[in-house]
């Protein structure tokens, strides 16, 4: 008998199609002390300029208290959330990364065939840990300018008589668009009436500026419906290594359930330090954001200039159609010591995602991607 198809039939029937998320290959693989190699990730989308000083300064006294288990209520950070945000830490979560409570969402509340409905492209948890509960996911594909077509939306939420989840990652992951306040006013009250809404915002201190950007909050408050509103330290706040998210709920009820199925120390001691400490340095977030957005749209502008499309972007990267194997590019730019993620879902095999790094690191890639393209394209204005 062949034991690994033996084994195989063993998982639980939704396993096994479930396809592994592409974390990509950590920089810490490249170099070895024999062979030092400096590579540039923007790949991932972290924070270039690291985590706030602060943080850094409580973390290197609190790795002493390494052998106490952390609080596994998280009670202080919740605390603190919900006085910055104005709500209950009842109805705060605190997670391992908000991908944490992404999967907690999907255990709690999903049973076989359920309807989740999901933008196409979009996050790829989103999709594996709702199939993972034999989910019937349903996409809905973003639009030919590559931003949101809420005119799409708005039709398949009124088709839709049964829906379980909403599941919106706004801005996109990885396309960057957004949809605006009134589109996303729009779309929440054209669900029906007892679909959970999960709002992932894990780029929401990037676009918080933009005067279109949806005040989430506001648009949820009156709704009698459930809510989940995600958010993340690993962007922004630069604390991805740390792994520490969390999850602002419509009811404690949903909090109660969530807690039901979660890990009882799924925040570790030093992501609950460095998050609460990150939370009083507004100055390194200010700052943070201030240099990202700026630089966002001086290499959207620059590649655009080149004809090739990039995809409107609210966040900290950039969403661009090579109009080749995008797997082609990622490895000739990784050849050159840099490294962005080849999109690899099916309709959107052309598309590289690129953080914005440091200038010294967007340069690099622009010069590189540049080189490449010209290299490849018969028509490509090699003199701009
Ligand atoms: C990065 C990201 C997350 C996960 O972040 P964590 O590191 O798990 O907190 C969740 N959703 C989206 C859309 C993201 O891009």
């Amino acid at each position: 008998m062949d034991l690994d198809l033996d084994l195989l039939s063993k998982a639980r029937r939704s396993v096994r199609n479930l396809p592994t998320y592409d974390a990509g290959i950590s920089i810490d693989r490249f170099s070895s002390s024999d062979n030092p190699r400096v590579i540039h990730n923007l790949s991932v989308n972290e924070n270039p300029f690291g985590m706030s000083p602060r943080a850094l300064a409580a973390l290197q006294v609190a790795v002493q208290t390494g052998a106490i288990y952390p609080d596994g209520d998280c009670f202080y950070l919740r605390e603190k959330l919900g006085e910055k945000l104005g709500v209950a830490p009842e109805r705060i979560i605190a997670g391992n990364g908000s991908e944490d409570i992404l999967s907690l969402i999907c255990k709690v509340f999903i049973n076989v065939g359920d309807k989740v409905l999901i933008p196409k492209p979009t996050f790829s948890l989103h999709h594996i840990y709702a199939a993972m509960m034999d989910a019937e996911v349903i996409e809905v594909p973003i639009d030919s300018a590559l931003n949101f077509n809420a005119t799409r939306w708005l039709e398949t939420l009124r088709s839709l008589h049964q829906l379980k989840i909403l599941m919106l990652a706004n801005p996109s992951n990885p396309v960057g668009c957004s949809l605006t306040h009134t589109e996303l006013s729009l779309m929440v009250n054209a669900c029906p009436s007892d679909t959970l809404l999960v709002i992932d915002e894990a780029y929401v201190e990037y676009a918080a500026h933009e005067p279109e950007f949806p005040r989430v909050f506001e648009i949820l408050q009156n709704q009698e419906r459930p809510w989940i509103v995600l958010r993340t330290f690993s962007k922004a706040y630069g604390l991805a290594g740390m792994r520490v998210g969390y999850g602002i709920c419509s009811h404690s009820t949903i909090t109660n359930l969530l807690n039901r199925v979660r890990t009882p120390y799924n925040v570790n001691r030093l992501a609950q330090i460095a998050a609460i400490q990150s939370l009083d340095d507004q100055q390194h977030l200010a700052k943070t954001v201030q240099f990202t957005v700026s630089e966002k749209d001086r290499m959207r502008d620059e590649i655009l200039s080149w004809g090739i499309a990039v995809a409107p972007s609210s966040t900290n990267f950039l969403f661009i159609d090579i109009e080749a194997p995008s797997i082609k590019v990622a490895n000739y730019l990784l050849s050159q010591n840099v490294m962005v993620k080849a999109w690899r879902g099916v309709g959107y095999e052309s598309f590289i995602r690129v953080s914005i790094g440091h200038q010294y690191q967007n340069e690099l890639l622009l010069r590189n991607l540049k080189n490449y393209l010209s290299e490849q394209i018969l028509n490509f204005p090699v003199a701009l």
